[in-house]
C-alpha cells in the first residue's frame, strides 16, 4: 500500500483527524498535497485595502490598541481590538458573558504584537472588522521565535473553520513522523538531476515548511515538474498503446485525386501538406492519431473529407463527429456537395446524416449499412459515438472538436476510436494555444495549417459603444448598403428572447462567466442597464426601422425546428432573405461565402475563441468584409482587454495565444477538468509551458524506450494508482 493513501487516524490525534476530515482531508496525500495558497512573513502585514466584505481571510496584522468595553444594550463585555497594516485599520471584535473570558485575550493582544487572525470579513458601520476571529501568533521561546521571522508563514485555503494554522500543525506533525522511503521519487533520478529538482521528500518540506521563499519556490517548480512529467507519460502511453493496434489501411487511391481534380480551386500549399501527412498515415496499418489545426477558413473541410474518401475507396468506412445537429447537417450538405461528380468504385459515395432526430426507419437503415460493413461515411453528433459500435470496418473517424467538447468527452472518443482501431483525425474549430496541445491533445500528431486561401482579405473588425446613437445607426445602413451589394448579414445576439437565460455562454472563460453573473444581478435587482439583446427584440426593432426591407430578415437560433433550420439557411444563402438574426447556432462552420459584414451584439458575453468563430462565418471570399462587435458603455477593463485584443488581429493563433493569457488558471483545460486524477494543482498550463515542453520530451523519450515501465515500477504503480490502469500499455505489462 502507498503511504500516502493511509488515514490520517493513524498519524494525528483524534481530535485533529476529525477536523481535518470534515475538511475532506482524509489521508496523508490529501493533507500533503493542499498546498499553501501563499506565504506570509512575520513584519510582512497584510494590505488591509485588498480585503472584501464577506470573505474568509487569514491576515496578518499587529494589533494598535485593545480596549475592554461593557456592552451598550444587553450584559456581558467586548473587547475591541485596533488592528494595523501600518497604513489602514481595521476592527476585531470579542464578546464574552465576562471579563474573566477574555483574560488570555487580553494577555495575548497587546498592542504591538502581531498575530495570524482568521475569519470572515464583516462591515460595521462602513468599516471593516473581524468578528470573534481566530489568532495565532508565534510559538517557542525567544530564540525560536527570531527564527521564525526569518521563515515564510505557509497559509492555507480556509475552509469549514478548519484555521490555517491548524493545518500547518498537522502538517508539521505529519512531516515530522515521516521517512523518505514513505514517498518514494516518480521522476526518474537522472531526469531529476539534469532538471535540479529536489527529491519528493524534500519537496514536501520545502513547500510546507521552508527556510526561505526561494525553497517554496523550488518545492513548487519541483511538483509542476513532476505534474507535468506524469501527465506527459500518460499521453505518451496512450500514443504508443494505439501505436500497437491495427487500423484498415486505407493507401490513397484514384477516388482523392479525382476529388481534389474536380475541386473548382487548387490547394494551398499548407492544405496539400496537411494531404500529404494524413495519406501517410492512413497507408500505414497503424492507427493514425493526428490533431488538424488551422484557423477558421483555412479549409480543414476539404482535407477531411479526402481522408474520408481514401477509406470508402478503400472498401472501408468513414465517420465525422460534429458537435452540434447544425453544424452536422451542414458538414453533410457540403460534403454532399464537394463529392458530387467523384465516384468510388464507380459509384457515387453514399454519406448519410446520424443524428438525435434522425427517424426511426432512416436510423434503421444507415444501422444495417454500417454494421455490414458497406463503404459508407456517416455524418453524425454524439449520438454516433454511442452507435459507433455499429460499424463493421471503420477506417477513418474524423472528430470536429470544439471548445465545448471536454477532456472526458475526448476519452470517450478516444475510446471509440482506438477500441475500433480506426485512424483518428481531430480538428478543432480555431487553433488552441500550444500548451493546451501539448497536454489536452498531447497524445496526437500535430500537423498544423498556416494562411488562407488565396484572395481573402482579412476581415476588419470594429468595437461599437451600443450607446453611440450615431454609430449605431451608421452601421445599420451600413448594413444595408452591404446587401445593396450583393452581400448578407449575419446578426448575432446572446439570447433568443426578453427574459430567458443566456442561450450559449462559454463557460470556463472567467470574463464570460462575470459578465453573466453581472447581467443576473442587474436583472435581480431590476437596474435600469438594457437587456441583452435578444433575437426576436432584435429582429423586430430592425423590422420596424425602415432602414432594412422587413421581408428580408429571418431568424434562427436552437428553437428552430431542422426543416425550418435547412429552408432559413437557403433563403440566407441565396439572398432571398439576406439579414440573418441569429444566436451563436451559427457559431461554427456554417459556409456562405457571400456574407460579409458580421455584426455581434453584446458581444462581452463572448470568449475570444467564440468572438473569433463568429467572425469567420464572414470574409469567406474575394469580396472585403467587415465584424462589428457591439459592446455595452460600462466594461469592466479585464472585458474591453479581450475586445481589444479581438479587434486587433485576425490571426487564430496568435489570438489563442492572447485568450490563454487572458484567462484565469484552471479555466484553460475545460470545466471538465476538475476531476481528481487529472486535476494539476501546480502546473499552469499559462505560464509552464517550458516545463511542459521539457517534461514531454522527456516522457515520450521514456515510454517509447521501457513503454511497460519495467523499469519504473514507481512510476507505473503511480500511475495505475491515479487510475490511468485502464491504458493497454500499463494493464500489459
Ligand atoms: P475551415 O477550415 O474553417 O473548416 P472550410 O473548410 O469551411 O474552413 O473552408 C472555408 C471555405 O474555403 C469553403 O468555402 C471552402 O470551399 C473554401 N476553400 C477551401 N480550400 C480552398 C482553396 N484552396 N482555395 C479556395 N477556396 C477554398
Ligand atoms: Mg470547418
Amino acid at each position: 500500500m502507498n503511504a500516502l493513501d493511509a488515514p490520517l487516524t493513524l498519524r494525528l490525534p483524534a481530535a485533529l483527524a476529525r477536523k481535518l476530515a470534515k475538511a475532506g482531508i482524509e489521508t496523508l496525500e490529501d493533507l500533503l498535497f493542499n498546498a499553501p495558497r501563499r506565504y506570509y512573513h512575520w513584519g510582512a502585514l497584510t494590505p488591509m485595502s485588498v480585503l472584501r466584505k464577506g470573505e474568509e481571510v487569514t491576515i496578518l496584522a499587529q494589533v494598535e490598541s485593545a480596549l475592554l468595553l461593557p456592552n451598550r444594550s444587553k450584559p456581558g463585555v467586548r473587547l475591541e481590538i485596533r488592528l494595523t497594516d501600518g497604513i489602514s485599520r481595521m476592527n476585531a471584535t470579542f464578546f464574552a458573558s465576562s471579563e474573566h473570558k477574555l483574560s488570555p485575550h487580553l494577555r495575548l493582544l497587546v498592542p504591538g504584537a502581531s498575530f495570524l487572525f482568521a475569519g470572515k470579513v464583516g462591515a460595521y458601520r462602513g468599516a471593516l472588522s473581524l468578528v470573534h476571529p481566530s489568532f495565532a501568533g508565534m510559538e517557542g521561546d525567544e530564540e525560536e521565535a527570531r527564527a521564525q521571522t526569518e521563515r515564510p508563514i505557509p497559509i492555507y485555503a480556509q475552509t469549514k473553520g478548519l484555521t490555517s494554522w491548524v493545518v500547518a500543525r498537522a502538517v508539521g506533525m505529519v512531516l515530522d513522523s515521516m521517512k523518505a522511503e514513505d514517498v518514494p521519487d516518480l521522476v526518474p533520478s537522472e531526469l531529476r538531476h539534469s532538471w535540479n529538482m529536489p527529491s519528493r521528500f524534500q519537496a514536501l518540506q520545502m513547500l510546507h515548511r521552508p527556510r526561505n521563499d526561494e525553497e517554496a519556490r523550488q518545492a513548487r517548480r519541483g511538483f509542476a515538474l513532476e505534474e507535468a512529467f506524469l501527465l506527459e507519460c500518460v499521453l505518451a502511453g496512450r500514443r504508443f498503446g494505439a501505436q500497437s493496434l491495427i487500423a484498415p489501411s486505407c493507401p490513397k487511391g484514384q477516388a482523392v485525386d479525382d476529388f481534389i481534380a474536380s475541386l473548382p480551386f487548387s490547394l494551398t500549399a499548407s492544405q496539400e501538406g496537411a494531404l500529404g501527412e494524413i495519406m501517410e498515415d492512413l497507408a500505414s496499418t497503424q492507427p493514425m492519431q493526428r490533431l488538424l489545426q488551422g484557423d477558421v477558413g483555412a479549409g480543414k473541410t476539404v482535407v477531411a473529407l479526402a481522408a474520408l474518401l481514401a477509406a470508402v475507396d478503400a472498401g472501408h468506412q468513414g465517420a465525422l463527429v460534429a458537435p452540434t445537429e447544425v453544424l452536422a447537417t451542414q458538414h453533410l450538405a457540403s460534403m454532399r456537395s464537394l463529392v458530387q461528380g467523384v465516384c468510388v468504385r464507380g459509384m457515387q459515395v453514399d454519406i448519410r446524416l446520424l443524428t438525435g432526430s434522425t427517424s426511426v426507419s432512416a436510423r434503421r437503415e444507415i444501422h444495417a449499412l454500417m454494421s455490414a460493413g458497406a463503404p459508407v461515411i456517416v455524418v453524425g453528433t454524439h449520438a454516433l459515438l454511442q452507435e459507433s459500435v455499429s460499424f463493421a470496418d471503420l477506417g477513418v473517424v474524423v472528430v470536429d472538436e470544439q471548445h465545448r467538447f471536454g477532456v472526458a468527452q475526448r476519452d470517450h472518443l478516444r475510446t471509440f476510436a482506438s477500441g475500433r482501431a480506426a485512424h483518428q483525425l481531430v480538428m478543432t474549430a480555431t487553433p488552441i494555444p500550444r500548451t493546451v496541445a501539448m497536454t489536452v491533445f498531447g497524445d496526437l500528431e500535430e500537423t498544423r495549417m498556416t494562411g488562407l486561401p488565396p484572395g481573402r482579405t482579412p476581415v476588419k473588425t470594429f468595437l461599437v459603444d451600443a450607446e453611440n446613437a450615431q454609430w449605431m445607426k451608421r452601421l445599420w445602413e451600413r448594413a444595408a448598403e452591404e446587401i445593396a451589394d450583393g452581400g448578407r448579414v449575419y446578426v448575432v445576439c446572446p439570447r433568443i428572447d426578453e427574459g430567458e437565460d443566456l442561450e450559449d455562454a462559454e463557460l470556463g472563460d472567467a470574463a464570460v462567466e462575470n459578465a453573466v453573473l453581472e447581467d443576473r444581478e442587474a436583472k435581480e435587482n431590476g437596474s435600469k442597464r438594457p437587456p441583452l439583446a435578444s433575437v426576436s427584440a432584435l429582429a423586430q426593432s430592425l423590422r420596424e426601422s425602415g432602414v432594412i426591407d422587413p421581408e428580408g430578415i429571418a431568424e434562427l437560433t436552437g428553437r428552430t425546428s431542422p426543416v425550418e433550420k435547412a429552408a432559413i439557411m437557403e433563403a440566407f444563402s441565396t439572398g432571398l432573405q439576406p439579414v440573418l438574426v441569429a444566436t451563436t447556432v451559427i457559431e461554427v462552420g456554417v459556409d456562405v461565402p457571400e456574407a460579409t459584414m458580421m455584426v455581434i451584439c453584446d458581444a462581452q458575453q463572448f470568449g475570444i475563441s467564440q468572438l473569433h468563430q463568429l467572425r469567420g462565418r464572414v470574409g469567406r471570399s474575394q469580396s472585403a468584409s467587415l465584424c462589428m462587435a457591439v459592446h455595452r458603455h460600462d466594461l469592466a477593463s479585464g472585458t474591453m482587454e479581450r475586445l481589444e485584443a479581438f479587434a486587433a488581429t485576425t490571426n487564430g493563433f496568435e489570438l489563442a495565444e492572447k485568450d490563454l493569457e487572458l484567462r484565469r488558471e484552471g479555466d484553460v483545460l475545460g470545466a471538465d477538468q476538475s476531476g481528481k486524477s487529472s486535476h494539476l494543482r501546480f502546473l499552469s498550463v499559462r505560464r509552464d509551458s517550458d516545463v511542459i515542453r521539457r517534461a514531454r520530451g522527456a516522457a515520450i523519450d521514456l515510454v517509447g524506450k521501457d513503454p511497460g515501465l519495467i523499469r519504473h515500477p514507481v512510476l507505473a504503480d503511480e500511475l495505475r494508482r491515479r487510475g490511468h490502469s485502464d491504458l493497454v500499455w500499463l494493464s500489459r505489462s
